[in-house]
């Protein structure tokens, strides 16, 4: 199917070889009419994240699974934005530590914060979800979430991943990491963006635009 085509297909590959995002990627987008599988499912090479955003990053991995298992595909990239760090972790999040554990990285982030108090420990967390129906598709579907918080002194709380146990959530009153898993499912950057594509990919099911 060419870019700029109508219909969805039957199966689409999500470019990732994570199975709690499939899981979690299955569920949001179940009352569409396709079969979403796993890039692993296929010898599909790991693509080279050389984009300097989030979108960028995410068109990229979905070109690389689409090309390599002529499917479409949908590909996300996501990560914890500290505008007082000039947008650091950002693309880097999975590595901003030298080991690149959770918890070598939130230790190099509670360190970069020591300096400030305040407001400049705002902080969000950033997703862009893309739909490529090929892997020339000159118009994907994009669709971004934004989850807005704040910098913690200290970790809290046991649930998520990443950076949850220092990402506190002002209208929950609590670290992402106390979250129960629905609740951070509907109120995060990667659910909000989920649900945007979802809803931009039923459009195009039903209105073929
Ligand atoms: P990915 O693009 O979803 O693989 O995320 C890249 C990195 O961003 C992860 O390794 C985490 O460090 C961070 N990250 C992304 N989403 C979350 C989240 O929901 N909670 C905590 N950390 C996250």
């Amino acid at each position: 199917m060419g870019g700029g085509d109508a219909t969805v297909t039957s199966e689409v590959v999500l470019a990732s070889g994570n199975s709690g995002k499939l899981v979690e990627m299955r569920e949001l987008l179940s009352p569409l009419g396709f079969t979403l599988r796993s890039q692993s499912e296929w010898d599909v090479p790991e693509a080279d994240e050389t984009g300097l955003s989030f979108l960028e990053n995410a068109l990229l991995k979905a070109r690389n699974a689409a090309r390599h298992t002529g499917l479409p595909a949908i590909a996300d990239d996501s990560g914890l934005v500290v505008p007082a760090l000039d947008g650091e972790p950002g693309i880097h999040s999975a590595r901003f530590s030298r080991e690149g554990t959770d918890s070598a990285n939130n230790a190099r982030l509670l360190q970069e914060m020591n300096a400030f108090s305040g407001d400049r420990r705002a902080a969000h967390f950033f997703c862009a979800m893309v739909y490529l129906r090929s892997p020339r598709d000159p118009a994907p579907l994009v669709a971004t979430g934004a989850w807005l918080g704040r910098i913690l002194m200290s970790p809290r709380g046991a649930n998520g991943f990443g950076y949850d146990p220092l990402f506190f959530v002002p209208s929950e009153g609590c670290a992402s990491a106390e979250l129960p898993p629905e609740t951070k499912n509907r109120l995060s950057h990667r659910g909000q963006a989920a649900a945007a594509l979802a809803e931009a990919l039923r459009h195009e099911e039903r209105d073929g635009a």
